[in-house]
C-alpha cells in the first residue's frame, strides 16, 4: 500500500533537501507536488485541500526546530499531518460494557467480511477473549457454510444458524448461547449485498436496535478506493460505525481509502487485512503507516536523533561556560529562549554530567511559561555591560529597566535574584566535582 505515493513524496523531498534554506517559494513548489502525490493516489480532493493547507501554514509559518534542516522540518509537518489524517492514534476495539460483548460486521458482498470474521476471531482468540462467531446472512446458505469451515479451521465455535428464520432472532439467540457457554465476544457476520439497499439498512438498524452492540465495523474493500469512502459514509449516516476495517490493502498501492475514510467519515480505521490468510489481520497503526508513506522507516528517529545531536551541543557549550564562570544574564536568556522554544532547558542540563542533583533546585529558579515573555522583555531592556555583571545594576537601573520592559521593579528584582541564585549554584558545582570532570564526557 501506498508505494506510488510513497515514490513521489520521496522526490518531492529529495528536492527539498538540494535547497539547503527553502525560500517561501520552494516551499509552494513542493506543496503543489504533495498535492498532485495525493490526488494520484486517490485521497478525496477536499481531503487534500485541507491537508495542503495545513501543511502550508505550518511550514510557512514560524513553527521551526533549529535542529532540523528546512527540508526536514517539511518532512517533519508532511508527516504530523499524515498521522493526523489517518486518525491520530490507533484506536482499539471497544470491548466494555455488557457480557458477552457485542461486534457487528457490516459491508457490502464481496468486501471481505466473512473472512474478517474469521480474522477478527482468531485475533481475539490471541488476545484471551473467548469469541463465538455468528453467521447471520441467512440469505446466503453459502456465507453461513462458508463461516462454520473457517471457525472450524481457527478452533473458534460457529453458532448453527437456522437460514429460515429472522436474522435478529438468530442474532438474539446466538448472544444468549454465548452468555451461557461463557463465550464473551459474540462477532455478527451480518448480510451482505452488492449495493447498498434500503432492506439491508433497516435489517441492520434493527440488529442494532436490538443487540446494542458495542462496535459496528465496516469491512470495506481498500482496491475500491473513493467508492470504499462513498459506502463508509452511507453506513456511518444509518448506523454510526464505531470502526471500519479496510481489507486487501496489501494488494492496492494507492491508499486513497485508507487516506480519506478518517477525514470524510470521521470514523477511525481500527484494522487492516492484508492478505487472505487467516492471520493477516493487523491493528491499523497511524504513525507507522505515516512513517512507511514517507519511505524512511522512522522519521521520528530521525528527528529525535537531530534533536538530542543539537541539544548535545548546547550542553556542551553551557558546561563550558559553567566551567568558566561565565553563565552570563544573557546566556540566562538565550536558555530562556530555547526552553520556550522547545521546552528542551531540562534536557540541555540533564546531559551535563554533575548536574543531577541540582537539576529539581535550578528548575525553580526558571520562570514559569507564562512569566517567560516578561523576563525575555527585562533583559532585553539592559544594556550589555548590565549582561555581563549583574552587579552593576542599582537602584535607578533597575527603575529604567523596568521602565524599557513595560515591568516592574518587584519583576526586576525577582529575576536578578533568581539569576544570582543560579549562578551562584552553578558556581559551587564548579568548585565540587564538576571542574575535576574530564572534557567532553557528555552522553
Ligand atoms: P464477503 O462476501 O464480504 O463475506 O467476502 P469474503 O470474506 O467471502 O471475501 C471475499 C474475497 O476476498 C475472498 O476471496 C477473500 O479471501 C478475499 N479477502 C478478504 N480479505 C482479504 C485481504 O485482506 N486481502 C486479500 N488479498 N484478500 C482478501
Amino acid at each position: 500500500m501506498f508505494d506510488n505515493l510513497s515514490d513521489r513524496l520521496e522526490s518531492v523531498f529529495k528536492r527539498l533537501k538540494g535547497y539547503g534554506r527553502l525560500s517561501e517559494d520552494n516551499i509552494q513548489e513542493g506543496l503543489r507536488e504533495v498535492r498532485l502525490a495525493l490526488l494520484e493516489a486517490d485521497v478525496n480532493f477536499r481531503v487534500v485541500k485541507d491537508f495542503v493547507a495545513r501543511v502550508r501554514e505550518r511550514a510557512v509559518g514560524r513553527e521551526v526546530m533549529e535542529s532540523l534542516t528546512p527540508a526536514q522540518q517539511v518532512v517533519k509537518i508532511v508527516h504530523d499531518e499524515l498521522v493526523a489524517l489517518l486518525g491520530g492514534r490507533n484506536r482499539q476495539l471497544d470491548l466494555s460494557g455488557r457480557q458477552p460483548a457485542v461486534l457487528l460486521l457490516v459491508g457490502l458482498q464481496g468486501s471481505g467480511k466473512t473472512t474478517t470474521a474469521a480474522k477478527l476471531a482468531r485475533w481475539l482468540l490471541s488476545k484471551g477473549r473467548a469469541p463465538y462467531l455468528v453467521p447471520a446472512d441467512v440469505y446466503r446458505p453459502a456465507a453461513v457454510e462458508q463461516l462454520r469451515v473457517l471457525g472450524e479451521r481457527i478452533g473458534v465455535p460457529v453458532h448453527p444458524t437456522d437460514t429460515s428464520r429472522p436474522p435478529v432472532e438468530t442474532a438474539r439467540e446466538a448472544v444468549a448461547r454465548a452468555g451461557l457457554q461463557g463465550l464473551d465476544t459474540v462477532i455478527v457476520d451480518t448480510a451482505g449485498r452488492l449495493h447498498v439497499d434500503e432492506a439491508l439498512m433497516g435489517e441492520l438498524r434493527d440488529l442494532k436496535a436490538r443487540l446494542e452492540p458495542q462496535e459496528i465495523l465496516l469491512v470495506a474493500d481498500a482496491m475500491t478506493g473513493q467508492d470504499a469512502v462513498n459506502i463508509a459514509g452511507k453506513f456511518d449516516a444509518d448506523l454510526s460505525l464505531t470502526g471500519v476495517i479496510l481489507t486487501k490493502v496489501e494488494g492496492d498501492a494507492r491508499g486513497g481509502a485508507a487516506l480519506s475514510i478518517q477525514a470524510v467519515t470521521g470514523t477511525p480505521i481500527k484494522f487492516v487485512g492484508v492478505g487472505e490468510k487467516l492471520d493477516q489481520l493487523e491493528p491499523f497503526h497511524p504513525e507507522r503507516i505515516a512513517d512507511r508513506i514517507l519511505g524512511m522507516g522512522d522519521v521520528l528517529t530521525l528527528i529525535e536523533k537531530a534533536q538530542a545531536t543539537m541539544d548535545r551541543r548546547r550542553a556542551q557549550e553551557l558546561q563550558e561556560k559553567l566551567r568558566k564562570d561565565a553563565f552570563t544574564l544573557e546566556d540566562f536568556r538565550d536558555q530562556l529562549r530555547q526552553l520556550r522554544r522547545m521546552g528542551s532547558l531540562e534536557q540541555v542540563l540533564s546531559m551535563i554530567p554533575g548536574l543531577g542533583a541540582q537539576l529539581k533546585k535550578a528548575k525553580g529558579l526558571m520562570p514559569d511559561e507564562r512569566e517567560l515573555v516578561r523576563v525575555e522583555a527585562i533583559i532585553d531592556s539592559m544594556t550589555p555591560a548590565e549582561r555581563r555583571n549583574y552587579r552593576v545594576i542599582n537602584g535607578s537601573r533597575r527603575r529604567r529597566i523596568a521602565r524599557g520592559s513595560g515591568t516592574t521593579v518587584q519583576d526586576v528584582n525577582r529575576l536578578l535574584k533568581n539569576y544570582a541564585q543560579m549562578a551562584k549554584m552553578f558556581k559551587k558545582m564548579r568548585k565540587g566535582g564538576f571542574r575535576n570532570l574530564p572534557q567532553g564526557m557528555l552522553p
